[in-house]
């Protein structure tokens, strides 16, 4: 884009400036103007050959008219108040001779462009078209001479005669008539002669102030449309992000419901839902490792069931699994909320009793031996078990449950169903 912007202000210069307006003497009408008209008696002569226009003039003062001059007058337009509009051209190129002939003199030349305005100018008097012009020396041989239209004036004289208003005195080129060319101011008696050889005004297709407003307007639209854009696509991005921020505030809520759960399930046994040995390990360290606690009652209750191959043998390891989860609810059904169950593992099963004595326990293991004995289990058959109680004494707890365990064994070996202690 901004390539583009440097390419086409490039194109400008190069080509943008190339409106080229010709005045020849094959497409206009020249004509010669002398003084006579206003009394004088200067004479003038015009020849056209090919491109060039050869004007010979004598100039004389007469004692009616005391500003001899002559010149050429180029119609542009249709008619004496038709012309054309040269607001386009900034310069005007010249390839013009002038000299007098029987001086060394360096002569001047005045050069005009009338333009006809209804504000000022009336159609029966060709004086009323007002003179933006300008004077200088052509000399001869020179070439191609630049004249900047800015360059020009209106004519001090012609705008104290005609009484013209401020708004109107300055130069204008919306209606040009008249191309001229007349002999300087100051100019005495003698021979002259004007060979012009090119005329041709030179301007833009478009002014340079009319480029540059557009290529400003085109870039503030382009970043007004950007900026819109951009907020807009910000503005989106926030109610994204708020989108996101919301939902990972549900994700993290659930996460950590989920956490409290799992927290949960890691103290528990997956499949009876009792207490597991790990979580059991930390209560017991707590509460019954440290020396000021020895003081502090705790009963276990080793439990296992007997014959429970045979379940699994019988009707599946799916129903031994049920079987496993209607133990532990039978079991859980006669303890109180302060004592715990643990799945110590398979069919085996610890109860821990704090702040219960070895007969409490006794009582509590028997009453759950008859529970076990008399409840109708889910496959239909009869289901028992065997415990081995025992008392936290001087002891580790590992040592009392070593000797729980050794009581159970002994009531396997006495023939099951039965409740041993360990004294
Ligand atoms: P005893 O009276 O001497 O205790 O006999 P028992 O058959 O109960 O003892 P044993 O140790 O010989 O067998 C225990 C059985 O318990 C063996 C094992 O397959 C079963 N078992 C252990 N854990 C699970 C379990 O999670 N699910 C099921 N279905 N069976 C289990
Ligand atoms: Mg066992
Ligand atoms: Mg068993």
């Amino acid at each position: 884009m901004g390539l583009g912007t440097i390419l086409l202000v490039q194109l400008y210069w190069m080509h943008g400036s190339s409106l080229i307006y010709k005045i020849s003497p094959s497409k206009l009408t020249y004509l010669s103007t002398n003084d006579q008209s206003q009394g004088g008696i200067s004479t003038s002569k015009l020849t056209i050959d090919g491109e060039q226009a050869t004007l010979e003039c004598e100039l004389a003062k007469s004692p009616s008219y005391s500003w001899p001059y002559c010149g050429i007058s180029i119609n542009l337009g249709t008619s004496d108040h038709q012309g054309v509009n040269l607001e386009k051209f900034h310069t005007i190129r010249m390839n013009i001779d002038f000299e007098q002939l029987d001086s060394d003199a360096d002569p001047s030349l005045r050069f005009y462009l009338r333009n006809y305005n209804e504000a000022y100018s009336t159609k029966d008097n060709e004086y009323t078209q007002k003179y933006n012009g300008v004077e200088f020396k052509p000399g001869t041989g020179q070439g191609v001479i630049e004249i900047p239209i800015a360059n020009l004036q209106v004519m001090t004289w012609w705008l104290a005669d005609n009484n013209i208003s401020i708004d109107h005195s300055a130069p204008e080129y919306t209606n040009t008539t008249k191309f001229e060319l007349a002999t300087g101011s100051g100019h005495h008696d003698g021979r002259y002669r004007m060979v012009i050889n090119s005329i041709e005004f030179v301007g833009h297709y478009i002014s340079g102030e009319k480029l540059m407003l557009g290529l400003l307007v085109f870039w503030v639209s382009l970043a007004l449309i950007y900026s819109i854009v951009e907020i807009r696509r910000s503005h989106q991005l926030i109610l994204q992000a708020h989108f996101r921020q919301d939902h990972l505030k549900k994700l993290n809520r659930s996460l950590k419901e989920q956490n409290v759960h799992f927290a949960e399930l890691a103290n528990r046994d997956a499949l009876t839902g009792a207490m597991n040995r790990h979580s059991i390990r930390e209560w017991l360290d707590v509460n019954f490792e440290k020396e000021a606690n020895t003081a502090k009652l705790l009963s276990v209750l080793y439990l296992d069931i007997d014959h429970f191959k045979h379940v699994n043998d019988e009707y599946g390891h799916g129903m031994g699994d049920d079987i496993l989860r209607e133990f532990t609810m039978v079991v859980l059904s006669a303890l109180s909320p302060s004592e715990r169950l643990v799945r110590w593992g398979g069919e085996e099963f610890v109860v821990f009793c704090p702040g219960v004595p070895l007969s409490d326990a006794t009582e509590l293991a028997e009453r759950i031996r008859h529970k076990v004995e008399a409840h109708i289990w889910v496959h239909g058959d009869a289901l028992t078990t065997s415990i081995g109680v025992a008392s936290l004494g001087n002891e580790r707890t590992n040592e009392m449950l070593t000797r729980a365990d050794e009581a159970l064994y002994l009531a396997k070996r006495k023939g099951r169903n039965r409740v041993t202690v360990s004294e």
